[in-house]
């Protein structure tokens, strides 16, 4: 079956945003793509991944966004049309070759996709990387719905190529993670795989004398896209001469024109809609407000607009009186209802909903409130109870477990307690190596594989070259998990599904003074004896990282269902077992549970990945295998 996304010209197909902003850009003739993936932002690349081969163009998973900034950013200035795509941490990391890049220019259109995530669903922070655009002086495009997506990325393209310069596409999680039908307006174009490198060294050599020369080239080009840009469909003016008004920039449009759909007002306001935040163009917000005596500016986050809006008007003289945050709130993302309370007060109202608050049946019984878990069969389980067992065993008083950014952080609850930091990628080890200089307690970074790739490298060269005392802890579970098994360098294939060199964390880690310990989980007793003898080199004062080595849960299993392999299930033996809860308060599987009213627990059968943890664990070997597996069954977590 084709692949929706090879659909012609004229077709209509329900897409996901991030689908909607691979097509776009499929249509605008890319050539090269890059990325580390990263919530909201991972199925951009993995949509363009799926058709590359079929379209012909070249896709990667770089190890980290910076790598992945830089590769795409040179195909650009090879001209060949590229794109990069991150969430929106990740251009903290592209941070430095960002600010570059906006000096040296492209010479093919060059696309920062930045999927920003309000609300925090699955991030640290909620940056507003639209403040990016004013930093690096590279214009912002933001779209309000996915099929605006599709439309304003191919806007995006076409800016860049005019002015030769980056852009940043802004999406953000509802609009990434929202699904809605997209009629495609172009076919797709053969894409443009190869260039030719302009050795230009006044452009690309940012030497000061260089650099001053273009920081003029780069103000006058940011002169001339505010002064030219303010044009449909990157801004428009809807109901123009109002006696008020309302700006809205990205999503805030769409809760925006709902809003007042909800109030009957839709023809009382002229609207300004922006797509173009930054740098927000002067000519519709001066035409706006010689008309409009009150301007209420409304946007997600940080009041971005709204500083402008203010700027122009106070620059021009005119009168009109802008409200913003004092009536939309500055964090977490819109909604209907923020919009139209918002509405509500700029009209002097109170801020009452028509609409009643939903009511939420009571299920019988309440369901208990459950923090979030490991999954059952999942490594980590494994490796979190060895390297506590060992470090009781090898008199490893009190470790400090720094943590990082993965499934593992979960690791920083009951019953594991093995993550009691978690900051940014690669922050385990860096943040280990500074607490080993000024703590006494033993310090142990935990770091996932694909982040260890990303980030880990730099600070575990550190410890080694400033003689630190951390011991470095590798979860190698061969994926980057969190965000839906996508490969990286310790996985042996491409984003295009080619197979490559494994690079194995081990042999980096030995290579930079590490004495280090390659661990099986699976095998309990057998780890725990290994790590015992780790943490023993590291009180010799020896540098000691640990690699854990078992494929991700979901990951077996899926390949397991793949080759019909059949995996072991284990059940409790009800008169073997005691009742003393190690397996239950020890391991926190969520197989595991303790009927109500019941002093002893049972296995869920079917939740079971039959991982063997439990029945290594059980002091009264009560634990047994109930559904035998296939004699290979093993091979699916290899
Ligand atoms: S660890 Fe073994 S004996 Fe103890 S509750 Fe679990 S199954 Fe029963
Ligand atoms: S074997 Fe035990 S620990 Fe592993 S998934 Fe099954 S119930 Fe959970």
């Amino acid at each position: 079956m084709t692949n929706p996304l090879l659909y012609p010209k004229g077709s209509t197909v329900l897409l996901l945003g991030n689908e909607a902003i691979a097509r776009g850009a499929i249509e605008s003739a890319i050539g090269f793509a890059a990325a580390y993936p990263g919530t909201p932002s991972t199925e951009i690349i993995e949509a363009l991944a799926s058709v590359a081969k079929d379209v012909g163009f070249y896709v990667e998973w770089s190890t980290n966004e910076k790598v992945a900034f830089e590769a795409a950013y040179a195909a650009a200035l090879c001209g060949v049309k590229s794109l990069v795509a991150m969430k929106h941490v990740g251009v903290n990391v592209a941070a430095d070759i960002l600010m570059s890049s906006a000096y040296a220019g492209v010479n093919a259109g060059f696309v920062v996709v930045s999927a920003d995530d309000p609300g925090q669903h699955s991030s640290q922070n909620e940056q507003d990387n639209r403040w990016y655009g004013m930093l690096a002086h590279i214009p912002v495009i933001e779209p309000w719905s996915p099929r605006s997506a599709y439309k304003l990325i191919k806007e995006a393209f076409k800016l860049s190529e005019k002015y030769k310069h980056p852009v940043i596409f802004r999406s953000t999680t509802r609009i990434s993670h929202t699904r809605q039908p997209v009629t495609y307006e172009d076919d797709i174009p053969k894409p443009k795989t190869k260039g030719v490198f302009d050795r230009d060294i006044k452009r690309y050599v940012l030497i000061p004398i260089h650099g001053r020369k273009l920081k003029k080239i780069l103000m006058e080009k940011w002169h001339k896209i505010s002064s030219e840009e303010g044009k449909p469909p990157l801004v428009e003016v809807i109901n123009p001469g109002r006696p008020k008004a309302i700006i809205a920039s990205g999503i805030a449009y769409a809760h925006v024109t709902e809003a007042l759909d909800y109030l009957g007002a839709k023809d009382d306001y002229t609207i300004l809609r922006v797509s173009l935040p930054v740098p927000l163009p002067y000519k519709p917000v001066i035409d706006v407000a010689k008309d409009a005596k009150e301007i209420l500016v409304v946007e997600e986050l940080d009041p971005i607009v709204e500083y402008q809006v203010k700027k122009i008007i106070q620059e021009q003289g005119l009168e009109a009186k802008v409200y913003g945050k004092e009536y939309v709130p500055t964090d977490l993302d819109l909604d209907l209802e923020k919009v139209y309370k918002a509405i509500k007060m700029f009209r002097g109202e109170t801020p009452e909903t028509p609409w009643k608050p939903v009511e939420v049946p009571k299920v019988e019984p309440g369901i208990p409130p459950r923090p979030p878990v490991l999954c059952p069969g999942c490594p980590h389980r494994n490796t979190f109870y060895i390297i506590k067992t060992a470090a009781n065993k090898a008199g490893l008083k009190d470790p400090i477990y720094t943590g990082d950014i993965g499934c593992y952080t979960l690791g920083y609850n009951e019953p594991f307690k093995t993550q009691m930091t978690s900051f940014e990628m690669g922050g385990s080890i860096g943040v280990a190596h500074g607490l080993s200089k000024v703590v006494d307690e033993p310090v142990i970074a935990v770091i996932g594989d694909s982040t260890f790739y990303h980030a880990g490298i730099p600070p575990a060269i550190n410890i080694v070259y400033n003689k630190g005392r951390a011991i470095v802890l590798v979860l190698d579970n061969y994926y980057t998990a969190m965000t839906g098994h996508q490969p990286h360098p310790g996985t042996g294939y491409t984003a295009m599904g080619e197979e490559t060199y494994r690079v194995p964390a081990e042999k980096l880690l030995e290579s930079m003074g590490f004495k280090t310990f390659v661990i099986n989980p699976m095998n309990v007793k057998e780890s725990i004896e290994k790590v015992v003898e780790a943490y023993k080199a590291y009180k010799e004062g020896e540098y000691v990282a640990i690699v854990s080595r078992m494929k991700c849960a979901l990951q077996a299993q899926r390949e397991a269902r793949k080759k019909g392999i059949k995996l072991p299930a284990y059940g409790i033996n009800e008169d073997k077992c005691r009742g003393c809860m190690v397996c239950v308060n020890l391991l926190a599987c969520p197989a595991i549970i303790v009927p109500e009213g019941k002093k002893k627990p049972v296995i869920l059968t079917d939740l079971c990945a039959g991982c063997g943890l439990c029945a290594q664990v059980c002091p009264f070997n009560a634990i047994e295998v109930v559904r035998e597996g296939s004699p290979d069954w093993i091979k699916a977590w290899m």
